[in-house]
């Protein structure tokens, strides 16, 4: 374990999305406990399953939608866990990892909530943020289709681990073969991979990516993303902490 530095990348908080089943500050402590050096809010935007009240102005869906980060944020300040933010776009259960942006910048962009898949990418890229097509190959009941965009993304969650883990109860579970899906789509459009979890609670699913380095904030996460820096991808089939 010296020497590694595990980021989750895909987190619900009950803060943020309608389907977080545990709130921010026992997540923080949870991952901080589970050895994690830190992680990524990733709730639900305004149309997937989010948890801020859609008939909101923009301002204050903004001020509710980023609770679930900023409550993490503080209590990562307490803990000693890096907390970054992110947010999963959905596009009629189409979903998108994106890094790199905050809360001022939403509040500046509210062009953002009904951006297309294309515009979603420029938009955020013009502010140097990042597009991770989420477990594209998952079969869901709230997924009517799988739909690929690889020229609107930057990259592919390849592991998602609620699929492919055996550590933890998931709805997903029990279905790597998504994952591989991912993994040969990824490869075969030269996009960069990412893992992670797709965490709703604190039982821990022991998925993410590990470092060789500490990473110093979200712009640093992402550089790493692109150069292809992370030594493993967790399936959550073991936990990475004990070996
Ligand atoms: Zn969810
Ligand atoms: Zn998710």
């Amino acid at each position: 374990m010296n020497n590694k530095y595990i980021y989750e990348t895909h987190l619900h908080t009950s803060e943020g999305s309608a389907c977080g089943r545990a709130c921010a500050s026992d997540i923080v402590r949870a991952y901080k406990n589970a050895g994690y050096t830190g992680i990524i809010i990733t709730d639900h935007f305004f149309y997937g399953n989010t948890a801020a009240d859609r008939k909101l102005p923009w301002n204050e869906w903004v001020e509710s939608f980023c609770k679930g980060y900023e409550n993490a944020y503080e209590e990562g300040k307490k803990a000693g866990l890096q907390v970054f933010f992110g947010w999963e776009s959905g596009y009629n259960g189409t979903e998108f990892l994106v890094y790199g942006l905050d809360k001022k910048w939403l509040l500046e962009h509210p062009e953002i909530r009904d951006a297309d898949i294309p515009e979603q990418y420029a938009l955020v890229h013009e502010a140097g943020g990042m597009v991770i097509h989420a477990h594209p190959f998952r079969e869901a009941g709230y997924i009517p289709e799988i739909r690929l965009f690889p020229e609107y993304v930057d990259g592919v969650e390849t592991i998602n681990a609620s699929h492919s883990g055996t550590l933890a109860k998931s709805r997903c579970m029990g279905h790597p073969e998504f994952n591989d899906y991912a993994t040969l789509y990824a490869t075969d459009h030269h996009l960069a991979q990412t893992a992670g979890s797709d965490q709703h609670s604190t039982e821990m699913v022991y998925g993410g990516m590990v470092f060789n380095r500490r990473l110093a904030d979200i712009h640093d996460y992402i550089r790493a993303v692109l150069d292809r820096e992370a030594v493993e991808l967790l399936d959550g089939t073991r936990n990475p902490f004990v070996e």
